[in-house]
């Protein structure tokens, strides 16, 4: 077979593939998707429309977004974009670690919020440092330990695994530092979009950069005992040996009255079923945080429903995979394909939905920069404004009318 009958063969073999999938997601409720993501080449088509892809194309790329290379029918006009993986993202390698990060510059829509994903190996320390946004932390893989000083002078320490989250506010100086085993990894975001990670004031940059007299007279030291520091290129990122595990801390002004850190254990779902689990942590049990998060779990055949949020949502996937459309109103809607290690973003307003698409359960953050978390549920606003009005909408049957539900169904 010449390669453009071999196209033309496949286009056919995906075209069935797409049509069995077709009947089976409609069953479901769920919006087909004819083009998957393990169409062995999967091509720009929808029945009547489109045709084949002779390339030169990055299969792979297509493979990971059926919906970019044949979206739904019902996406329209032009949408930002709202998908940034770290994979593309330009890493800074350190003695210690590594870190990678989505500003403005990779995704320009998300103006309120950049992200961050760090590693630190067993005992490495993110340097002693502070920073005009804030920043919420979640840890992915292992433990750390976590440094803040707050504006009265108190230092918390504390002791983060996989799965939980701090928060400290702008200007507090920090510091991280991994334990052994893994080590660690984990996200940041910071609460503006536009700043990098490569800002940040450090301990090491100061110090090279203050004059040595005046650095000797702040301290009560002879010159010579600041002549021979740290260099800030060694530093960021550097090895350390593993901390340990109580530390004991100068306490003049007390405890800081508010934790930096937050324990995952202790929190209870607001949602759990078969379909999955939602978990909420916002400053009603950590005060002190200004950003709140919902932890997602879709299991396979599930979605989270159609929703909207009066903030800008920020996105990460731990695991599994998903798909979302947007609509941002004016006519105009983009559907997009998400997997671990990719960040989303969702500009407040627009609705929006996650589809879990593969067969492992499917594991996303919606981070707001907020300190209280907002959701409006599309069906349950429905269930509970007067019916004549949804109904006149909609031309809607007295069926569904019947199906709407009154308190939020979270995942279906
Ligand atoms: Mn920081
Ligand atoms: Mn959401």
């Amino acid at each position: 077979m010449d390669t453009t009958r071999r196209k033309i063969f496949q286009s056919f073999v995906a075209a069935g593939i797409a049509a069995a999938v077709s009947s089976k997601a409609r069953a479901d409720g769920v919006s087909p998707s004819t083009t998957l993501p393990d169409d062995p080449i999967p091509q720009p088509e929808r029945p009547g429309l489109g045709g084949t892809d002779p390339g030169p194309r990055d299969v792979a790329i297509d493979k990971q977004n059926p919906d970019l290379l044949a979206p739904p029918p019902s996406d329209a006009g032009t949408v930002p974009n709202l998908k940034w993986p770290f994979s593309l993202s330009h890493n800074r390698l350190s003695p210690g670690g590594w870190a990678r990060q989505t500003t403005i510059q990779q995704l320009p829509v998300s103006t309120e919020m950049a992200g961050v994903d760090m590693r630190l190996n067993p005992g490495a320390i993110r340097e002693l440092h502070w920073h005009p946004v804030g920043e919420w932390g979640f840890v992915t893989l292992g433990s750390i330990q976590i440094t803040c000083l707050d504006a009265g002078g108190r230092m918390y320490v504390d002791n983060l695994k996989q799965g939980d989250l701090w928060f400290f506010p702008e200007s507090y100086p920090h510091s991280l530092q991994a334990f052994g085993g893994v080590g660690s990894e984990f996200v940041l975001v910071f609460t503006d979009g536009d700043y990098s990670e490569n800002d940040t004031f450090l301990l090491s940059d100061a110090f090279a950069h203050l004059p040595k007299d005046v650095l000797a007279k702040n301290f009560g030291v002879p010159v010579s005992e600041v002549s021979n520091l740290a260099s800030p290129d060694s530093r960021y990122i550097y090895p350390g040996p593993i901390p340990p595990t109580h530390v004991n801390v100068p306490r003049p002004y007390g405890y800081p009255p508010k934790a930096f850190g937050y324990h995952t254990a202790n929190n209870k779902p607001i949602f759990q079923s078969e379909a999955g689990t939602i978990r909420i942590v916002d400053s009603s049990s950590f005060p002190v945080t200004g950003v709140s998060v919902m932890l997602v779990t879709v299991n396979p055949g599930y979605m989270r429903e159609i929703h909207w949020h009066g903030d800008d949502e920020w996105q990460y996937y731990l695991q599994g995979q998903a798909r979302l459309t947007a609509f941002a109103s004016s006519g105009t809607a983009a559907t997009f394909d998400y997997r671990a290690g990719d960040v989303g973003y969702v500009p407040s307003n627009y609705i929006h939905y996650e589809v879990n698409t593969g067969n492992t359960p499917l594991q996303f953050m919606e981070v707001f920069r907020s300190p209280t978390l907002n959701n409006f549920s599309l069906a349950q606003w429905m269930g509970v404004t007067p019916p004549w009005l949804v109904q006149g909408d909609l031309n809607l049957s007295n069926a569904f009318m019947n199906k709407l539900p009154t308190t939020t169904p979270w995942i279906v």
